[in-house]
């Protein structure tokens, strides 16, 4: 599959890097408000490939994204010194229209899966700027928030991380709510593996893993200005999805009819994810609590959302 990357900071190189090395994309091409960015973060990445496998990796235009199956957006504009949080974010809508429109001028077919901040925000403005279908426009959401969890969980329990099956629902941001209930390990309910496991998870843990999870993106950022290489590993893995047609399910985030009692909300739940984009949706069973704490989640990404563009 031809992939285009738009946006060649530090979020899409490593999305390209990731796909490079995980032979997901046949073909990589990054597109960049600066071009020379663009061409060397091509240059560097394809000089990795010989490496591994035989992925071409390019820069272009717009035109070059022509025969993208998925179009990743992780173009971001910085705040300006002073600058409000919603002026930033309205200045950001603009442009992504923009992007929008010229992604699919030249690759009409493709799926969009978008990765800039904030993520939830940003995809309904490109489901309302593209005219897709909502399964069709795809923000990683919770899938980097989810990976984090089921670590920290595993790490915990002394088992791997594939064996938990845990979700983060809800906005990617401080509001996300960590699905305790439903968590399971080996297709035990979690409290009962911990139990078996001889592992205690009282409420002590459990906040220290919440903390871990929800503030996982202040502590890297304080230690290194920004995340990239879980979330390039994330967007690979929603790619890869896409590609093979797998079915897969994965807490992304799309525009959703109705949540919690909230109508046309865009956040992440664990969606069935194949060729066509989002198939479906896995609402877990909440407790009264997290279901309160999701309402919360989708009240305050409507309240942003707002009318915006
Ligand atoms: P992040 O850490 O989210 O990747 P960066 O600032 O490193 O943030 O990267 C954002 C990238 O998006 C920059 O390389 C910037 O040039 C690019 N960009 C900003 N606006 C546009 C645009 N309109 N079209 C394409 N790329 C853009």
């Amino acid at each position: 599959m031809k992939v285009g990357i738009v946006g060649a900071g530090m979020v899409g190189s490593a999305a390209g890097y990731a796909l490079a090395l995980l032979g997901t994309a046949a073909e990589i091409v990054f597109v960049d408000a600066r071009p020379d960015l663009a061409v060397a973060q091509a240059e560097d990445i394809a000089h990795a490939v010989p490496f591994v496998g035989a992925t071409r990796v390019s820069a272009g235009d717009y035109g070059a994204l022509a025969g993208c199956g998925v179009v990743i957006l992780a173009a971001g504009v910085p705040q300006k010194p002073g600058e409000t949080r919603l002026s930033l974010l309205s200045r950001n809508a603009d442009v992504f229209a923009d992007v929008i429109a010229r992604v699919l001028a030249a690759a009409p077919d493709a799926l969009l899966v978008v990765a800039s901040n904030p993520v939830d925000v940003m995809t309904g403005i490109a489901r309302k700027a593209s005219g897709l279908a909502s399964g069709r426009v795809i923000g990683s959401g919770t899938v980097l928030d989810t990976a984090r969890f089921r670590t920290l969980l595993a790490s915990h329990l002394g088992i791997a991380p594939q064996s938990v099956h845990a979700a983060v629902l809800g906005e990617h941001g401080d509001s996300e709510v960590l699905a305790w209930s439903t968590a399971q390990v080996g297709g035990e309910p979690l409290l009962s593996a911990a139990a078996k496991l001889g592992v205690g998870l009282d409420e002590s843990v459990r906040a220290a893993i919440d903390d871990g999870v929800r503030r996982a993106a202040y502590r890297i950022i304080a230690g290194k200005g920004a995340t990239w290489y879980g979330i390039g590993a994330g967007l690979a893995r929603i790619v890869e999805a896409i590609r093979d047609d797998q079915r897969a399910v994965l807490t992304v985030s799309v525009l959703t009819p109705v949540v919690a009692g909230i109508a046309d909300v865009t956040l992440s739940l664990p969606r069935v994810i194949g060729a066509a984009g989002v198939m479906a949706t896995l609402l877990p069973d909440l407790t009264d609590d997290e279901t309160a704490a999701l309402r919360q989640s989708a009240e305050l990404l409507k309240s942003v959302a707002g009318d915006l563009w």
